[in-house]
């Protein structure tokens, strides 16, 4: 099917370059065939005005004769002379003076002198030949004559036919030779095109690292490849991101079900006191909770790579997200002997957003920082506005995060120390869904950290006038 589709392409590409060579062909062929017989008419008619010059010579001659001496001595002349041409002489009443014998048989055209204010030519069939005919209207001192003279286009006409001849014995060469032409050149162009297929039909998921042929010929054929390539290169990032994700989250998935496994094995190897059993079961219930939300947010994350995540963007007062969020942060402070403080302004902060998805983001930097700050330290949550845009910070005075771990700790499954992380319930995969939610916010997430030193992290998003500015500026 495939292979039927290409050769379509070649054959329709001949196709048309055969018709185009074809009408060009025809036109250049009658073009060239009426020029040849305008050219030898034109010579026909010199020779028939040359044949009237005479005869009105002859006429001048005799000016002085009577009708009936004039018309003996044409008969006479004309007889003798010039018995094969075609020649008819009358007066001004339409008197026949003179006509050839060959006439007798053919009559010419008939004319009266009005229509003749200059002289005709016509091609007429005689009998059945074709014959070229000038009629013309002769004034010799003051006496006025009709006269009319054939001249047979046999040779004109031969001359012709043997020109189309010529014409349709070389135009089917012609074309035959176009058309292998054409379709070679057609096969030649798309050569490329069937190498590059050749090669894409090879390309699957074993071997996306695979690349076309490239090609230097700096056309459109080098575009399509290159275009090609590159959206090879994005699948590839994109399929490996996928496998990877995929491993990562298999791996993470594995070590909370194994622990739910041993804690569960170790419960019934014996017979245990009730309080033995409910300890175990709290851990289980820990672990299966931890699971539940490892598994809430590889779904974010999936919904996020496919696009299918529906945000409900409306517009909204940030800044009572973010004091709803801080409430139930409290009691946390309090339970885990830290220091809360909120510096909310200014009075309100309206932005463009998804209410439950941006509290989310506010959870996660909020949760980070008070898993990652030992006691008695201090965690503040501000919010201002700045340059059109809400700023959202959480700093801590907790552990920090060196410089290289800074750019990588938005990576999904990243985490500075693993143990440290997965012990406090982290899978590495809050700050990527942060990022995520707020760069569909169109805004930006940041962090500035020194080990030891606490971390600040920052979200800007635009306020809503400044919204629809960057709505506007990116249609
Ligand atoms: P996790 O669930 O492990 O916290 P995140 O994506 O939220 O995953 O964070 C990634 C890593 O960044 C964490 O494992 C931690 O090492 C580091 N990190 C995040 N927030 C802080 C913070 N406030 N202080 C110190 N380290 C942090």
């Amino acid at each position: 099917m495939k292979r039927l589709s290409r050769l379509s392409i070649g054959m329709r590409l001949t196709l048309w370059y055969l018709a185009i060579f074809l009408l060009a062909e025809f036109i250049f062929g009658a073009g060239m065939w009426f020029i040849l017989r305008k050219n030898l008419y034109d010579i026909a008619d010199a020779t028939l005005e040359g044949q009237a010059a005479d005869l009105e010579r002859f006429l001048d001659a005799r000016k002085n004769a009577s009708a009936a001496q004039l018309q003996a001595e044409i008969s006479a002349d004309y007889k003798i002379e010039r018995s094969e041409d075609c020649v008819q002489i009358s007066d001004a009443n339409g008197n026949s003076i003179y006509r050839s014998t060959f006439l007798d048989e053919h009559p010419l055209p008939h004319f009266t002198l009005d229509q003749l204010s200059k002289p005709r030519y016509q091609t007429r069939r005689l009998g059945k030949e074709p014959f070229r005919i000038l009629s013309e209207r002769m004034e010799v001192d003051g006496r006025v004559f009709l006269v009319q003279i054939g001249s047979t286009l046999d040779e004109e006409i031969e001359t012709l036919d043997a020109f189309r001849k010529y014409l349709l014995m070389f135009a089917p060469v012609l074309l035959l030779a176009a058309s292998a032409v054409g379709y070679w050149l057609s096969r030649k162009a798309l050569a490329p095109v069937d190498a590059l297929a050749r090669t894409a039909r090879t390309i699957s998921g074993h071997n996306l690292s695979s690349r076309l042929e490239q090609l230097h010929t700096g056309d459109e054929l080098q575009r399509l490849s290159d275009t090609l390539n590159e959206m090879l290169a994005r699948i590839e990032s994109a399929f490996l991101r996928v496998t990877e994700f995929t491993a990562d989250a298999s791996h993470e998935l594995r070590t909370p079900i194994a622990l739910i496994h041993t804690e569960a094995e170790l419960a019934l190897r014996r017979s245990r006191n009730e309080s033995e059993y409910r300890e175990a079961l709290r851990h289980i219930l820990l672990e299966a909770e931890r699971t539940a939300t490892l598994i809430d947010e590889l779904l974010t994350l999936a919904r996020a790579d496919s696009g299918g995540e529906a945000l409900a963007i409306q517009p909204l007062d940030l800044l009572a997200t973010v004091r709803e969020s801080a409430s139930k942060w409290n009691q946390v402070a309090t339970l885990r002997n830290l220091q809360f403080e909120e510096r909310l302004g200014p009075q309100s902060l309206t932005v463009m957003g998804d209410e439950s998805a941006l509290r989310r983001v506010i959870d996660i930097l909020l949760d980070n920082a008070f898993k990652y700050t030992i006691p008695p330290g201090k965690i503040t949550l501000s919010t201002e506005e700045k340059n059109g845009r809400a700023v959202v910070s959480v700093e801590d005075t907790g552990i920090g995060i060196a410089a290289e771990d800074q750019a990588r700790i938005f990576e999904r499954f990243y985490r500075v120390d693993k143990a440290r992380s997965r012990a406090l319930g982290g899978a590495g995969l809050g700050l990527a869904i942060a990022q995520w939610i707020v760069q569909l916010h169109k805004g930006s997430i940041t962090v500035n950290s020194e080990p030891g030193g606490g971390s600040v992290f920052r979200v800007e998003i635009p306020t809503t006038s400044a919204a629809v500015r960057v709505d506007a500026a990116s249609k």
